[in-house]
């Protein structure tokens, strides 16, 4: 078993909490640490509560609370030996420098990272395993790639980036320069590049499909989810659109490994709990 919760999602900050009932994490830490325990007391949790931080990459909307919170809480933070050159604040409490083809375990979760295509020193992306539950996250991509869905096989949670809306890109606010930055292959996934993902990676087994790292600029609740829901078998309800301002609910992934839970089968799994 496996629960996700976002304590936000967006272009100006990200954090994921991914936990078995033993073990904590903290995907990404793009809040600042005042704002990370805010968000954390919501769910009834604190950074004093967790087993170690993982780093996709050392944008500021990744990373912006991990020194204090590492130092503050004397946590270990994991990530790739090109994000802790990379980043301005890496003095943390203790560090794991990771290979981005090797896995690992942090409790009894374990972790296979795998490298992502975009505009940072080295970044990379995590799938959480547990009891025959996958969760993988995937944001920050500029395009999906082989290796990424080669790795995205037979996950039953995701958290895809659905950054813009083509139409909102091409007419927003942005100088053409960044509308190309964010467009390119090292750039960000916009809606329709996340449901061509989804199609083409067996989401069969899939329990629920997170939409994540939505632009507030170039993007909307609405065309994120109407967007997807277009690549997705008719009344499909294991979407929901992460905000950037508020803390999702938790997400329950249930593996063969876990005992059966009365009224559930494979297919309904998902439980959206309070
Ligand atoms: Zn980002
Ligand atoms: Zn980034």
């Amino acid at each position: 078993m496996l629960q996700v919760a976002s304590l936000g999602s967006g272009s100006s900050g990200n954090a994921t909490l991914v936990r078995t009932t033993d073990t904590l994490l903290l995907l990404d830490c793009g809040f600042t640490l005042k704002e990370t325990t805010v968000r954390m007391a919501k769910l009834g949790l604190s950074p004093a509560n967790l087993d170690g931080v993982l780093i996709s990459h050392e944008h500021g909307d990744h990373v912006k609370g991990i020194g204090p919170l590492s130092r503050k809480f004397a946590k270990p933070v994991w990530l790739t030996h090109g994000t802790y050159n990379a980043l301005r604040d890496n003095r943390f409490t203790h560090t794991n420098l990771i290979s981005a083809h090797q896995a690992f375990k942090i409790g009894d979760i374990d972790i296979d990272p795998f490298p992502t295509p975009h505009d940072a020193a080295e970044s990379c992306q995590y799938i959480f395993s547990n009891q025959g539950t996958r969760f993988a996250c995937v944001t920050d991509l500029g395009a999906s790639t082989p290796h990424v869905e080669e790795k995205l096989a037979g996950v039953t949670g995701l958290l895809v980036e659905s950054n813009y809306d083509e139409h909102m890109l091409s007419n927003g606010p942005y100088p053409p320069s960044l509308q190309a930055r964010i467009r390119s292959d090292f750039g960000h996934l916009g809606n329709v590049q996340a449901g061509q993902l989804v199609r083409r990676v067996d989401h069969s087994g899939m329990q629920t499909i997170l939409l994540g790292h939505l632009s507030e600029q170039n993007n909307t609740n609405d065309a994120a989810y109407s967007t997807m829901a277009e690549y997705l078998p008719a009344n499909d309800n294991r979407v929901t659109v992460l905000q950037q301002h508020s803390c999702s609910e938790w997400f329950e992934l249930i593996g063969t490994g876990d005992k059966a839970v009365p009224g559930t089968n494979a297919s309904a799994a998902l439980t959206e709990l309070a």
